[in-house]
């Protein structure tokens, strides 16, 4: 069990306690937030609720939803509960349109996502004697960040390799003694193929034994495949910047569901067409609210992200709710002559077969009036072309089988599908 507590008062508080304290946290956030932003004043006054109004965690249903576009109309700072001279750092993520999400933090709100982040690597099994390499490129991004400064709380020894550069970041694998590597889960799978194509074997010639991934879905096949090439324990991250960046969950060792740490953040999961809460472990939108935030404290925002919470304990003694792996925000839904599909419902059948490797791709066009979907996937290692030909037709009934649709399936050799270093972009839309 590599599964360690960070702080355990908390991490394991009885849940009528932690119940209390997010109740408390949630008057003085509204309180904060109507008295300082005035976007929320007038949200509430809208909506004829005032902070005093709020007496039980149910009550937050009376507040109103904050959705993307409101981050985007107070660009950049329109949202700010504090003065611009209370803050030390900003962060932004770019959205594909639109003015970036922009949040600034306070010392105190530094400390808070040290602390979230430090919480998910302990369960991760960071100690103070890892030597945690973070290939995350350092910027506006959130990402690198975050996980430094959990590392350093934690005490490890952190490499802040940056971005890219993969050869170089398997050289300062090698040479510095690696343990624990965090980023994306596709970037550790390019850099376990390009372990290989150097002539190394990941699992022997490296000591990277654990690593913490986040910021995009990755399915349970993809997991294991990460977990066999480097004989790594994998652990999934998730977060987003409107709460902090990543550290808003992660899994503990059991590898069932996320725990979210509800002493910084109240959970809610609604029905997306109707904003009603939905019915116990049933699947919906995400929507958090900021319990300790100073700088941006957010009430009830919808991330667009589809989950469930788990009903009952996790067996690692940890009390905080537990939530399904993200499926995909409802964004990815993918309407293919009207099915709905996610990407993840394909990586998924891909990542049962053993041949195929972690890179893919998913090509959507129109042949004639008819859309069409073209899967590419690379193989571990290079095979015979009859044996891919057999491949691809057993893949496309096993999507067949899952999304009711037949694709046109190509089966490729390793290192055929361009990919982005950073972030892999697995599904291109050229429909017309
Ligand atoms: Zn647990």
């Amino acid at each position: 069990m590599s599964d360690l507590i960070f702080n355990k008062q908390i991490e394991t508080m009885p849940k009528p306690e932690l119940k209390e304290l997010q109740l408390k946290r949630l008057k003085a956030v509204v309180k904060h937030t109507y008295e300082n932003v005035s976007h929320y004043k007038q949200a509430l006054d809208a909506k004829k609720v005032a902070p005093e109004d709020i007496k039980t965690l149910d009550n937050i249903r009376k507040l109103p939803f904050t959705v993307k576009n409101d981050l985007r109309d107070n660009y950049p700072f329109g949202l700010m509960a504090v003065d611009l001279e209370s803050c030390i750092e900003l962060h932004a993520s770019s959205g594909t349109t639109g003015s970036p999400i922009t949040v600034c933090y306070t010392p105190h709100d530094l400390e808070v996502w040290s602390e979230v982040m430090a919480r998910c690597l302990s369960m991760s099994g960071l100690t103070t004697s890892d030597i945690f390499q973070n290939p995350i490129p350092y910027g506006l991004f959130t990402g690198a960040f975050g996980f430094h400064y959990g590392a350093q709380k934690v005490g490890a020894m952190v490499v802040p390799s940056g971005g890219g550069q993969t050869e170089r970041q398997l050289q300062l694998m090698k040479d510095y003694g690696t343990t624990f590597i965090s980023g994306v889960a596709s970037y550790a799978a390019y850099l376990g193929q390009k372990a290989t194509a150097m002539g190394m074997d990941p699992a022997k010639d490296l000591k990277v034994r654990n690593g913490l991934f986040g910021a995009e879905m990755f399915s349970s096949g993809l997991k294991r495949k990460l977990a066999e090439t480097w004989e790594m324990d994998v652990h999934d991250i998730y977060g987003l910047t409107e709460m902090c960046g990543p550290g808003v969950s992660t899994d503990c060792d059991q590898h069932d569901g996320l725990h979210l740490w509800e002493d910084h953040f109240l959970a809610e999961v609604i029905d997306p067409k109707t904003g009603e809460p939905v019915g116990v472990e049933e699947e919906g939108e995400l929507v958090l609210t900021t319990l300790t935030k100073e700088g941006m404290p957010i009430l009830r925002y919808r991330t667009r992200d589809l989950t469930f919470i788990y009903d009952g304990q996790c067996d690692c003694g940890r009390t905080h709710l537990k939530h399904e792996p993200i499926k995909g925000r409802s964004d990815d839904m993918l309407i293919i002559r009207g099915t709905n599909i996610y990407p993840s419902q394909i990586e998924h059948v891909l990542m049962q077969k053993p041949a195929v490797g972690t890179n893919y791709k998913i090509t959507l066009y129109t042949e004639g009036i008819m859309d069409q979907m073209l899967v590419e996937v690379e193989t571990k290692q290079a095979i015979p072309e009859a044996e891919k030909e057999m491949l691809a037709k057993e893949i496309q009934t096993a999507i067949k089988a899952v999304i009711t649709l037949t694709p046109h399936v190509k089966v490729l050799n390793p290192g055929d599908i361009q990919q982005d270093t950073i972030k892999a972009k697995r599904v291109f839309d050229e429909r017309r």
